[in-house]
This record gives structure tokens, C-alpha cells and sequence, in this order.
């Protein structure tokens, strides 16, 4: 039997990194069983889905190297609505299901506030299909369900306490519980590997597929990913969406790596391995079922590392869309006057190590292609103290009077500089830094310099000489 597996998302929102996560797990789950991966969009949620979401959903899938056209489908939830009717048709026909005109109100009046679910009120009142009737499942009586399930065992369910739960609207639209089960069925899933907060979901599921006469699946659920609090990711209070992360600049590779290590770990004291260990050594049975903590700044020192380890003209690469408003990311709050590949390939490197996520190459390299810095005003007033023009003055006469424009001489020009004015290097460095980055860190001076060039470093050091008039 081949093995199919399929990632469901419902196009309501930004792509959460915890989906992420699942389809990477079907997905390898998938490659290492010979078996198919099967995109499936769950979008019979007309007032909350957006077409945009979707693409969303395709593109980020793509970047984490789930890539359109390797995969069957997309399908498309909403095509198979004459199924899902045909469906519960059959469990009212089979005597599986039955209508129920009870409102709310009506069950509570009945219940008592305190207890939930359905009482069972309509079970034998043989009520025919009509508007504003619900269908609801006939749960059995007795026995009870257990769900095979790779990361938590055999949970069990008792049918008596679950309750005859609706599969149909009083508008006679299948519910997702019904939808998710059909549609699975028709596209002869094996496995299903999902996020724990549907597990409650799962004993109704397979008494949908026992009553639909097909055996149910192997289910596997994940852990649940949260905060630092311990609470689940929420789209209002974390970031969750994996288009924010790739567009700030943390890496595919990064991502994905660090995604798989919420609730595993491959063998040894490792974690950044390189993406064939973890397709060859993940298991399913291996994933530890208690909550997973996304922890941003170890994900953010994880890219940092990921940074590193790229050889530069890949970095260069990387860099590219930020430094110049072009490719798949949101164009940056920043546009260069001019960008200049020479002159970023010769700094790259002293930027690769300083970097924890690719958009923070903005702030060190951009004075190289503005005509004029940025000039952060903070760190003007506190490099621009008494002396300051007169140190600029001297650094000036200096740097015009050099023969070679290159970081060791300029190095040494500004030390005697320093020291005739009794300046450590660092303290000389300040103000020439501040007239041409703008900022008080950055990239080594001297090697910016040079790569700026004579003609622009001078420039900016009179240009600010002239404000400190
Ligand atoms: N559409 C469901 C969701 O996005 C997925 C259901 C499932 O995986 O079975 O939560």
C-alpha cells in the first residue's frame, strides 16, 4: 500500500510557522516512506478565506523547499461539496445520522447550563430533512474508539461521552469535520499528521470512517508550538507568520532546520544538521508530545549561523533583495540612490560575520549607496563633543594628503591623528565614523573607508566639518 499523506491548511490567515512545521513532517514523513505528499486547501470557509492567503500559503511552502509542481495538487476543499452532501446523505440513509431541530436554547432549557454537548433530545423523533435542521452523527452507545496514533500511543476515547455531534448545517452544508474525513477518504490518505489541537476532533473522525465503511488512518499528533509563556502561538500576540521571518532575512535552510527540532532532535549533541540528516534520521514515533517552545532568539542565533557558514558570494546573493528593493520580499523601507555589487562584494564579508538575519545588512552597508549618509542624530551628539572639528580638520588635511587609499594607511594616518591630541584610536574613530556612516557601529572603519573611496569619504568629512561650524 502506498503511503499518502496530506498537509490541509485553511487559507484564514497569514502562514503559521506551527503549519510549517506539520507539512514539513508530512512532507519528509512522505520521501521516506516512498510514498505521496498531497496539498489539499481547505477553503470551505467562504467569509474567513482569502484567495491571497492561499498564494501565500503556495509561496512559503515553496521557499521552505515544498516546491509547486513536486506534490500532488493543489485541491481545492470547495470543489468537492456535491461529495461531502453525498456523504451525509448516506449516513441518514444508513440510519447513521439523523435531523434534529433543537436551538441552543432549547438543549440548555433541557440540560441545564452546566452540562455541554448534545442530550440526544431528536435521536428517535425520525424527523425528516428540512430547512433549519441540523444532521447529527448517532454515536454508539457503547464501546469505545482508540486512535493509532505515532506520537501518543492509543488514546482512548469512550463513545458514550462523546455526543451526537452535528455533520450538517440546518442548511445542509457539511461541516469541516465531515468535509476533512470525505475528502481524505477520496484521496486514500494513510497517515494523517496534524497539530494536537485537532486530536479532540480525531474520535468523532474515525467514527465517521467506521460508519463510511473505510478503515481509518494511522494519525499522528503533533505537539502543540507556544511562547515563551507556555501559551499557544497566536497570531495577534506572536510572530508567527513564516512570510515575516523570510521577509526580515532569516534563511530558508535556517527555517526549516530549526522547525523540525520542535518536538525532535537528530542523533548526537547536534542541531543544525544539514537538511539530508534530518530527512534521513527524522522519526515520526520520535516527536516528544508535550508542547514545543518556538524560541525566536535561539532561532535568530540559529541564522546567525546559518549566515556564517554560507560561502560569501552566496551571502552577496542572499543579500541581494534587501540591499536593492528586488525579489520575492516586501520591498524595504529603504531604496539605495545607487547600489554598487563591486563595492558590497568587497565589505560582504566583514558584514557576514556581524549579521543575525539578512535586512540587518541595511543598517551597515548603506551609507555606501546613499549619496549622503543617514545621519542618526543621537549618535552625531555624542560623537560630535568639544574637539570634534578640530580632530575633523586634521583627519581632513591628513586623508587628502595621502598617496594610497587603503585601510592600513588610513589606519595609521588617523592613529597619529589621535595621538597628537592625546586620542586613543577609538575615541579619533568616533566623529570620522559618525561624518561618514552616520552611525556609531558598524563595519571596520578603515576597510569602509576604502571602499567608499577618497573622493566620497572626503566629502562627507567636510560636509560635516561645515555643520560643526
Ligand atoms: N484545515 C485544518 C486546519 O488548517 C486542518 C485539518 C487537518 O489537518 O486535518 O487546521
Amino acid at each position: 500500500m502506498t503511503v499518502r499523506v496530506r498537509f490541509a491548511p485553511s487559507p484564514t490567515g497569514m502562514f503559521h510557522v506551527g503549519g510549517a512545521r506539520s507539512a514539513l513532517q508530512n512532507w519528509i514523513f512522505a520521501k521516506q516512506q516512498g510514498g505521496v505528499f498531497v496539498l489539499r486547501i481547505e477553503d470551505t470557509d467562504a467569509a474567513r478565506n482569502r484567495p491571497e492567503w492561499t498564494e501565500g500559503i503556495l509561496s512559503a511552502l515553496d521557499w521552505i523547499g515544498i516546491a509547486r509542481g513536486s506534490y500532488e495538487g493543489p485541491y481545492y476543499q470547495s470543489s468537492y461539496a456535491g461529495e461531502h452532501r453525498a456523504a451525509a446523505q448516506r449516513l441518514y440513509e444508513g440510519g447513521r445520522a439523523y435531523y434534529c431541530d433543537c436551538t441552543r436554547e432549547d438543549v440548555q432549557a433541557r440540560t441545564g447550563p452546566q452540562q455541554r454537548g448534545y442530550d440526544g433530545f431528536c435521536r428517535d423523533r425520525g424527523l425528516e430533512p428540512g430547512e433549519g435542521r441540523a444532521l447529527r452523527f448517532r454515536t454508539p452507545d457503547e464501546g469505545e474508539t482508540v486512535v493509532v496514533d505515532l506520537v501518543r500511543g492509543e488514546p482512548t476515547f469512550e463513545n458514550k461521552l462523546i455526543e451526537d455531534f452535528v455533520i450538517a448545517r440546518g442548511d445542509g452544508s457539511p461541516v469541516f469535520l465531515l468535509a476533512n474525513v470525505v475528502d481524505d477518504m477520496s484521496m486514500g490518505i494513510t497517515h494523517v499528521i496534524r497539530a494536537e489541537e485537532h486530536l479532540p476532533n480525531t474520535p468523532k473522525q474515525q467514527l465517521l470512517w467506521d460508519a463510511l465503511g473505510v478503515k481509518p488512518p494511522v494519525w499522528a499528533h503533533v505537539p502543540v508550538v507556544v511562547n515563551e509563556k507556555r501559551q499557544k502561538l497566536s497570531k495577534r500576540r506572536d510572530k508567527v507568520a513564516l512570510e515575516a521571518y523570510r521577509d526580515e532575512g532569516y534563511l530558508a535552510d535556517a527555517m526549516r532546520n530549526y522547525l523540525m527540532l520542535l518536538g525532535w532532535a537528530p542523533s548526537g549533541d547536534r542541531e543544525i544538521v544539514p537538511w539530508s540528516v534530518i530527512e534521513e534520521e527524522f522519526r515520526l514515533d520520535e516527536v516528544n508530545p508535550s508542547p514545543a517552545f518556538f524560541d525566536e532568539k535561539k532561532l535568530r542565533a540559529f541564522n546567525g549561523d546559518y549566515i556564517r557558514a554560507l560561502p560569501v558570494a552566496d551571502f552577496v546573493e542572499a543579500c541581494r533583495p534587501w540591499l536593492t528593493g528586488t525579489g520575492t520580499i516586501a520591498p524595504p523601507p529603504w531604496q539605495p540612490d545607487e547600489f554598487d555589487p563591486a563595492a558590497f562584494a568587497a565589505v560582504a564579508p566583514l558584514a557576514q560575520t556581524r549579521i543575525a538575519v539578512l535586512s540587518e545588512i541595511v543598517p551597515n552597508v548603506d551609507f555606501l549607496f546613499l549619496a549622503d549618509p543617514l545621519i542618526d542624530e543621537a549618535a552625531w551628539a555624542k560623537a560630535m563633543k568639544e574637539g570634534a572639528a578640530d580632530l575633523l580638520d586634521a583627519a581632513i588635511g591628513a586623508f587628502e594628503a595621502l598617496e594610497s587609499w587603503d585601510a592600513e594607511s588610513l589606519k595609521a594616518t588617523l592613529e597619529a591623528v589621535g595621538a597628537e591630541r592625546g586620542l586613543k584610536l577609538g575615541k579619533a574613530q568616533a566623529p570620522v565614523r559618525v561624518a561618514v556612516t552616520g552611525r556609531t557601529v558598524g563595519l571596520p572603519l578603515f576597510e569602509s573607508l576604502e571602499v567608499l573611496g577618497r573622493d566620497r569619504t572626503l566629502t562627507r568629512l567636510r560636509a560635516a566639518r561645515v555643520r560643526l561650524v
